[in-house]
């Protein structure tokens, strides 16, 4: 099959492409060593309208040490152009020192023609899931330098990576919104872009909350971590998840301490007789208060299975690591006992243990921080029909930093609602009263709640910035996504109109409230 035509670019330098591809637009594609992309275009799976050349950019090939490497080794500099059989037969030990991985893996990338023409480059901007590339530089903690019409930026692979043939290169192409917001106001419509950043203070402790000088100081936590003769573990937490997802979030932190499976912890929440004092769900404080409650109360069950273990291996609790469902000598994988079998000696056989070890494997901690600062930036673009004055969301891209995030998918799911709760309250939701002050929006009919049908994509990119005030490193997270969506729509829908003299400062803006107010401007459609 012969690819669909395309026009033929070549580029001498960097800039030069940069340029081009700036011009051509998102139709445009890089060629590189082109075995992922003529395939691609001889099977009319990809058919870009042109293809900007970059094989003769001089310089962009090599491999290279960089003295500022992440810790007392150096770094490793790869060039875009360099290609998979430079990598494979690279043995300069003063480059290679500590990234020996990379020529063994060249070695195993497709056959021969495949290595001298295949590119680094392309691979990781590929992100194809069958790469090696993709998945070393994310195991070897690499970052992906990018370069593009609004400058350069420095991304790590793990943030690099976002799905399959899906990376974080497009998503802040501030550029291409732009673009798409012209054609938009080209074909008709008004359309418009608006953006919001905030510093959000989240999960305070009772330092913070004394402050405000209340009869009740809320703020602490407590968590109780047990493992039962099984090995399974049970969590006692004061914070109570109403779909947030706690139950896996709290696992995951116990279970990494303990070196078990997930599957192996169980929550129990909102039960008060079971569970310690503790202050609840509210202010984004569960995973880093409850949970930091949690991980150290692991860390402390933790320290009761290596002394355990040191005890029956014979060695001291130091060496002694929890990881696999195993209790084994650091460095000597084949020296273990599985940790089910110490909880079960533990509890059923204790006189073969000192007696500080004897009868249980617990302990309950409250947690008191003094608070974390999350912060994101909300990017909004609606669209609004001068004939019905509907105003629709069109695109969404949420660029956050909540410190470490242990369930990306949970903090998405949590950002997604928040985002729509938001760009609902900016757009669907308003309270109202007759004139003898009756509520007249008491049903659903006509207070209007989001459903997905109201919502666009929302993109997320998460930048990762531990907090040194968290025991997880995690920033609050539940309710960022409200806060910034309501002024990121209205400065959206305030850009749509910015050729009227129409502007809203209140939300919600509802059809009939920019009806009106474009007739009063005299720019009714
Ligand atoms: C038969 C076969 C076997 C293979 N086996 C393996 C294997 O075992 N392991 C493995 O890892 N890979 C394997 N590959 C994949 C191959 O290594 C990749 O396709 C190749 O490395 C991609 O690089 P390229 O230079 O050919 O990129 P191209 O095909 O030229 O480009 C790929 C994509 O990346 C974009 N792109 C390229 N360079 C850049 C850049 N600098 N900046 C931004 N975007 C860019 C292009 O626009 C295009 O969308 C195999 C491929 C084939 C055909």
């Amino acid at each position: 099959m012969k690819p669909a035509p395309f026009a033929y670019h070549r580029a001498h330098s960097v800039g030069e492409a940069v340029a081009l591809l700036a011009e051509l637009g998102d139709e445009a594609k890089i060629l590189a060593g082109g075995l992922s992309l003529v395939p691609m275009m001889n099977f009319r799976l990809a058919r870009p309208a042109a293809l900007v050349d970059v094989t003769r950019i001089e310089g962009l090939s090599y491999l290279r040490a960089d003295p500022d490497g992440p810790d007392e080794r150096n770094g490793l500099r790869i060039g875009a152009l360099t290609t998979h059989r430079t990598v494979e037969i690279s043995r300069d030990p003063a480059v290679l020192v500590g990234f020996g991985v990379l020529p063994r893996s060249a070695r195993w990338i497709g056959h021969y023609p495949i290595r001298s023409r295949g590119t680094f480059g392309g691979s990781i901007a590929h992100a194809d899931p069958a790469s090696e590339w993709c998945l070393l530089a994310v195991l070897l903690g690499g970052r992906v330098m990018l370069t593009g019409p609004d400058g350069q930026r420095t991304v790590p692979a793990a943030e690099f990576f976002q799905g399959y043939y899906t990376t974080a290169a497009r998503p802040v192409a501030r550029r291409a919104w732009l673009a798409e917001r012209d054609q938009i106001r080209r074909a008709g419509q008004h359309a418009g872009i608006g953006y919001a950043c905030f510093s959000e203070r989240t999960a305070y402790g009772t330092p913070a909350m004394s402050q405000r000088r209340m009869r009740m100081t809320p703020g602490y936590d407590t968590a109780l971590v047990r493992m039962d003769p099984t090995g399974e573990v049970i969590v006692t937490t004061g914070t109570c998840g109403h779909g947030q997802g706690h139950e896996t979030t709290f696992a995951q932190i116990v279970a990494d301490r303990l070196g078990v499976h997930p599957d192996q912890v169980r929550l129990r929440q909102g039960d008060t007789d079971l569970a310690s004092y503790g202050w609840g769900t509210w202010g984004s404080r569960s995973v880093v208060i409850g949970g930091g409650a949690a991980a150290r109360a692991a860390d402390l069950v933790a320290g009761q299975l290596r002394k355990a273990a040191a005890r029956l291996l014979e060695a001291s609790p130091a060496d002694v690591e929890l990881a696999e469902g195993s209790a084994r000598i650091r460095g000597d994988a084949g020296v273990a006992i599985p940790i089910a079998e110490l909880a079960r000696m533990v509890h059923f056989q204790a006189h073969r243990l000192d007696e500080d070890l004897r009868y249980g494997l617990e302990a309950r901690v409250s947690y008191d921080p003094p608070g974390t600062f999350s912060n994101a930036c909300h990017v909004a673009m609606v669209t609004i029909d001068p004939g019905t004055c509907a105003i629709r969301l069109h695109r969404y891209l949420v660029v956050e930093d909540r410190g470490v995030v242990i369930n990306p998918m949970a903090v998405d799911g949590q950002v997604r609602g928040g985002v729509t709760q938001g760009a609902a309250a900016a757009l669907l939701e308003r309270v109202c009263f007759g004139p003898e002050g009756q509520p007249a929006s008491a049903t659903l009919m006509d207070y209007l709640a989001p459903t997905a049908a109201e919502m666009c994509p929302v993109d997320i990119v998460h930048l990762q910035t531990p907090s040194r005030f968290s025991e997880t490193g995690a920033k609050g997270t539940g309710e960022g996504g409200m806060i910034g969506a309501p002024a990121a729509v209205l400065g959206a829908i305030n850009d749509a109109l910015s050729d009227t003299d129409v502007r809203f400062d209140h939300i919600p803006v509802l059809p009939q409230d920019l009806s009106a107010a474009l007739s009063k401007a005299g720019a009714a459609p």
